[in-house]
């Protein structure tokens, strides 16, 4: 199986979505979030690309589930009306006919379960990084038996190159298991193949910007023991997956935060970034060396943390983290 079709509906789909997205941006001068029963925030560009990402595929692929991050519960209340009126605005401006319950159906088809075959969506990524005007992305993931085989990721705020950053912004990453990744100025079907650097190349490494996401001091004590001791470079989102991926850092550090050590990492927030950085070249595992497991439910419960590299790192970075897990037990 190509998944040629699937591979073209997903960059459609992502395309459309991260337009709505730099739209709310261009045009709302605070894109009011809501929060969320988890304190996160949702915006109006988060509901407005779940509909459209979630309409585009039921129209290819109706017999297959979507496990997408949000639901219209919030958006349906009384309260807000304005928001939701908001999202359809920008809906709109793909389906003209759409209506309120339209907008509500769609983003609810992204409420599937997780079964031998279906797509998963974060509609937007960082949304955080979307509030602050810097990186998030759409990013969407076909997995099927267990693995993931299709990721399609938009980064609407990402340089091109990033040691230009004044260079065009928008960037499509693409990967279909087997057949390489590839990257493309948003909205072109330009794709150029990407590979993970050697370590040696580029050595830095990724991070959150968030702190909370992640458990910055040991991050840095782990770079640093893998040989990595220029600053990180903090960014929101699986565009660090992307800047990974085309060889602008050699490695992703994502260690649990000591604030939520129970917190389990979310399937829509790695599955399209780990096929990406894998089909470029490079390696992903969590902190112990397991594979993501993105196939038992929306949440890795059997996984802890995040590491994504170039490749060849990945080993001293592993041993780095026993290591120190070894002493913090003597030390207990
Ligand atoms: P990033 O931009 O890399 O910080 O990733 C954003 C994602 O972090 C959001 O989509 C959340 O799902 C996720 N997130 C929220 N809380 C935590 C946490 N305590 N640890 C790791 N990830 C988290
Ligand atoms: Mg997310």
């Amino acid at each position: 199986m190509d998944y040629a079709r699937e591979k073209q509906v997903a960059i459609e789909a992502v395309t459309l979505a991260a337009r709505l997205c730099a739209a709310v941006q261009a045009e709302m001068a605070q894109p009011g979030a809501l929060e969320k029963g988890d304190r996160s925030p949702v915006t109006v560009a988060d509901f407005g690309s779940q509909a459209l990402v979630c309409r585009h595929l039921t129209a290819a692929f109706p017999a297959d589930p979507i496990v997408a991050e949000e639901d219209s519960a919030q958006l349906q209340r009384p309260e807000n009306a304005d928001r939701l009126g908001q999202v359809l605005y920008y809906v709109q401006q793909t389906h003209a006919f759409a209506s309120p319950d339209d907008v509500c159906r769609w983003i609810d088809a992204g409420n599937g379960p997780v079964a031998s075959r279906f797509w998963t969506l974060d509609p937007i990524d960082g949304t955080k990084g979307f509030l602050r005007r810097e990186q998030y992305a759409i990013a969407l993931a076909l997995i099927e038996r267990r693995q993931v085989q299709v990721a399609a990721l938009a980064c609407p705020n990402l340089p091109l190159d990033l040691d230009e950053p004044a260079s065009a912004a928008g960037v499509i990453f693409v990967a279909v298991r087997g057949q390489g990744a590839a990257m493309a100025r948003l909205g072109s079907s330009d794709f150029a193949p990407i590979r993970a650097a050697s370590a040696g190349d580029r050595l830095r490494f990724v991070e959150s910007v968030e702190s909370g996401h992640g458990d910055q001091p040991l991050q840095k004590a782990i770079a640093a023991a893998a040989g990595i001791t220029a600053p990180s470079l903090r960014m929101d989102s699986q565009a660090k997956y992307g800047v990974l991926a085309r060889g602008d850092a050699a490695l992703y550090l994502r260690l649990p935060s000591p604030k939520q050590p129970d917190y389990r990492e979310k399937i829509w927030d790695h599955a399209a970034g780990s096929l990406i950085i894998e089909e470029a070249g490079g390696r992903v595992s969590d902190m112990h060396g397991r594979p993501l497991d993105l196939a038992s439910g929306p949440q890795m419960a059997n996984n802890r943390g995040v590491i994504a590299s170039s490749g060849d790192i990945h080993t001293a970075v592993l041993a780095a983290i026993r290591t120190q897990e070894t002493s913090t037990d003597k030390n207990e």
